[in-house]
C-alpha cells in the first residue's frame, strides 16, 4: 500500500531517490541524510563559519550562539526537564564520547574496591573504554571489579533479574546500551534503576536509539547519554555527551576549550529539527514494522536463523521489542558470501561480526538495518532473494 508520510519523508534525501536501483539496509553503520541537513552545512559556511566564542565580529559571535543553542537543543531532544543541571559535550561520534567519560570522569569517580558493569556482548566502543579505565586505576592502585553485565539468553537482552543479584553496595558503575546493535532489541534499560539502587551512575550507549525512537534521559533514569550524530541523520564526525551532572564529579572534558566542530554541529542541530518535524516516535512504528514484516518472512524460510530478539511488539514493558535492526545468517551460506550475493542485486547491508564484545556471536551474520527512507517493497523484494537462496 501506499504510505504518503513515509514517501514524502524519503523523497528529502538525494541520495536515496538518486539510487533507485540500490537499497540502503545499513543506517545502523551510518544514515544518510535529508536535504535539511546539506542545506544547514552549506548555509553555514556560506554565511557564517567562524571559530566559537573568540570573536567581536558578527560570523564568531553566531557561531557561539550555534554551539551553545544545539546544546539546548540537544538536552531537548533527550527529554532533559532539567537542563540547568545538565551539560552537553559535542564529540566525534559515540566511540569518542564513550573514552571521554571513561578517561575524563570515570577515574575521579571511582574509589578502591568498587565494581562496575560492563556490556561484554554490546559494541566494543561501550566495552573497551571502561575496562581500559579499570587497567589504568589497576596501575595506580585503586582495585576496581569489573561485573559482567548478564545477559538472558537467546533473545539479548539483559537480565535485569541477575542484575539486581549480582549489584551490590559497591556497583557503582553502569554501562549499557539502549537498543542492541546486533540483535536490535530494546535493552529495557529503564528496568537498570531499580536493579542497581539509587546512587548508582548508570551510562547509556544510544547510537542505535537516538534518531530512531524516543528517548528520555526522565524516563529511564541515567546519567549519561552517549551518540552519533551521524547515525541520527548528521554529518560523520558529529556526537554528543549528554551527562546529568547530580551523581559524582561535575563532567567537565579537556577538550572542551578546542575547536569544536562546528559544522557537524549545525548539522546536528538541522537534523534533530528534522527528526522532531518527522515524527520519532512514527519513526520507530515504522522501521519496527519493516523489521516485524522481515522477520515474519524469514520464519518462514528454513535455511536462515534470526539472531536476538524475539519478535514482539507488545506495548508490556518487560516483554523486548525489536527495533529497525534484524540480524540473520543462512545456515549453509557464509555471511560475506550471503553480502555480496546481496549487493548484486542492489541490497547494501553490513556482513561481519559487527565490532561485537567478545562474549557476542562467534560467527559471522548480515546485518539489515533501516531508518525511515526504506519501503515495503525494499523488504518484499529482500525476501524473495534470500528466498531464492534457501
Ligand atoms: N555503540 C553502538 C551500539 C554502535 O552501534 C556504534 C556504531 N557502530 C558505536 C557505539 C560507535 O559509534 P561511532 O561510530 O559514532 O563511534
Amino acid at each position: 500500500g501506499l504510505h504518503p508520510w513515509q514517501q514524502a519523508l524519503r523523497a528529502q534525501f538525494p541520495i536515496i531517490t538518486g539510487h533507485p536501483e540500490l537499497a540502503y539496509l545499513d543506517s545502523a553503520a551510518t544514515a544518510q541524510k535529508p536535504r535539511a541537513v546539506l542545506d544547514a552545512v552549506q548555509t553555514y559556511l556560506t554565511t557564517g563559519n567562524a571559530n566559537s566564542a573568540r570573536g567581536t565580529y558578527t560570523w564568531a559571535n553566531r557561531t557561539t550562539e550555534l554551539v551553545e543553542r544545539t546544546r539546548e537543543r540537544v538536552a531537548r531532544f533527550l527529554g532533559d526537564d532539567r537542563p540547568e543541571r545538565s551539560a552537553v559535550h559535542f564529540t566525534s561520534g559515540a566511540t569518542e564520547g564513550l573514552r571521554t567519560i571513561a578517561r575524563d570522569w570515570l577515574p575521579g569517580f571511582l574509589r578502591d574496591g568498587d565494581e562496575i558493569v560492563v556490556p561484554d556482548a554490546d559494541h566494543r566502543a561501550n566495552i573497551e573504554p571502561w575496562l581500559e579505565a579499570q587497567r589504568l586505576l589497576a596501575g595506580a592502585g585503586v582495585r576496581v571489579r569489573v561485573v559482567p553485565m548478564p545477559y538472558q539468553s537467546g533473545s539479548g537482552d539483559y537480565d535485569h533479574r541477575a542484575l539486581a543479584e549480582r549489584a551490590g553496595p559497591r556497583t557503582r558503575f553502569v554501562a549499557a546500551t539502549h537498543v542492541h546493535h546486533v540483535y536490535g532489541g530494546d535493552m529495557n534499560v529503564h528496568r537498570i534503576r531499580g536493579a542497581v539502587g539509587p546512587d548508582a551512575v548508570i551510562c547509556l550507549d544510544a547510537a542505535q536509539s537516538v534518531g530512531h525512537l524516543p528517548v528520555s534521559v526522565a524516563e529511564l533514569d541515567v546519567d549519561f547519554v552517549v551518540f552519533s550524530g551521524h547515525k541520527a541523520l548528521a554529518l560523520p564526525g558529529s556526537g554528543a555527551v549528554w551527562a546529568r551532572q547530580e551523581r559524582g564529579p561535575a563532567f567537565v572534558p579537556g577538550g572542551w576549550s578546542g575547536t569544536p566542530n562546528t559544522v557537524g554541529i549545525a548539522s546536528l542541530e538541522a537534523a534533530l529539527d528534522w527528526l522532531d518535524a518527522a515524527g520519532v516516535e512514527r519513526i520507530e512504528r515504522w522501521t519496527a514494522g519493516l523489521a516485524a514484516r522481515l522477520t515474519d518472512g524469514l520464519r518462514r524460510l528454513d535455511a536462515y536463523e534470526v539472531l536476538g530478539c524475539p519478535l514482539s511488539l507488545a506495548a508490556d514493558s518487560t516483554v523486548q521489542r525489536r527495533r529497525g535492526i534484524v540480524t540473520l545468517r543462512h545456515r549453509a551460506v557464509e555471511s560475506g558470501d550471503l553480502g555480496f550475493v546481496l549487493f548484486s542485486h542492489g541490497f547494501m547491508v553490513r556482513s561481519d561480526n559487527h565490532c561485537q564484545g567478545d562474549a557476542g556471536e562467534k560467527t559471522g551474520s548480515v546485518r539489515v538495518s533501516l531508518h525511515v527512507y526504506n519501503t515495503v517493497e525494499e523488504i518484499d523484494r529482500l525476501l524473495s532473494v534470500l528466498a531464492s537462496l534457501s
